[in-house]
């Protein structure tokens, strides 16, 4: 499956703005961002007049980015919103906030959504009782996540338990601490996708 393997902290700075790829790290004074909060490269700390076509390229880039996806896989997720009903942009993120390395992320498992996905690539997570080991899987309204019970005695989960039961997590999850487990309690809604996005510059730049 492909994914982006390039410098992670590059990403916030060509964003201008922190999208927290690296878990505690980004709460720490080693934040690259903190510390240089230009653009990267020879010109990064030019003035720069940006375009229309610039700011909504930018708006979609820092949403990509912060959810970990692909241009063609980000493509399929607008068309996908744009046959819905309702607000394509809100579609848009709601879909995005359905990925299971998303949901596993906003459970609280996972330091970042990338730490997220790997647990998940990796099969520590059940869906409905099945295992699930793809990012993208698109979760449900009632699904119930779980982790493995083979997993629970890994030291890596082992460690996430402890921290797991202070954790706040959307009020469209349900978090069961004891059990390592959470249920999709219904969608989110546009208020409760906490990502600085204008996802209108989003529908804009894909209607030019
Ligand atoms: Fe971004 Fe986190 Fe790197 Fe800071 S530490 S630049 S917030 S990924």
């Amino acid at each position: 499956m492909a994914r982006y393997i390039g410098p992670v902290c590059r990403q916030c700075r060509r964003e201008g703005v922190k999208l927290y790829l690296k878990g505690d790290r980004c709460y720490s004074d080693k934040c690259a961002f903190s510390k240089r909060s230009y653009a990267p490269g020879q010109h990064g700390q030019g003035r720069k007049k940006v375009s229309e076509y610039g700011i909504q390229l930018r708006e979609k880039q820092k949403a990509r980015r912060t959810y970990g996806v692909l241009e063609g896989q980000f493509r399929t997720y607008f068309d996908k919103a744009d046959r819905q009903k309702g607000i394509t942009g809100e579609n848009l993120l709601v879909l995005l906030e359905r990925r299971l390395d998303n949901v596993v992320y906003r459970l609280g498992f996972g330091s970042s959504r990338n730490q997220a996905r790997q647990l998940v690539r990796h099969g520590h997570f059940t869906v409905n009782g099945h295992r699930v080991n793809i990012p993208s899987y698109q979760i449900k309204a009632d699904d119930v996540i779980q982790v493995k019970e083979s997993s629970k005695e890994s030291p890596i989960m082992k460690e996430m338990a402890e921290g797991i039961a202070s954790k706040t997590v959307p009020a469209w999850l349900e978090l069961s601490a004891a059990d390592l487990s959470g249920k999709v309690v219904r969608y989110p809604n546009r208020e409760e996708i906490d990502i600085p996005i204008q996802e209108h510059l989003i529908v804009e730049l894909y209607s030019r």
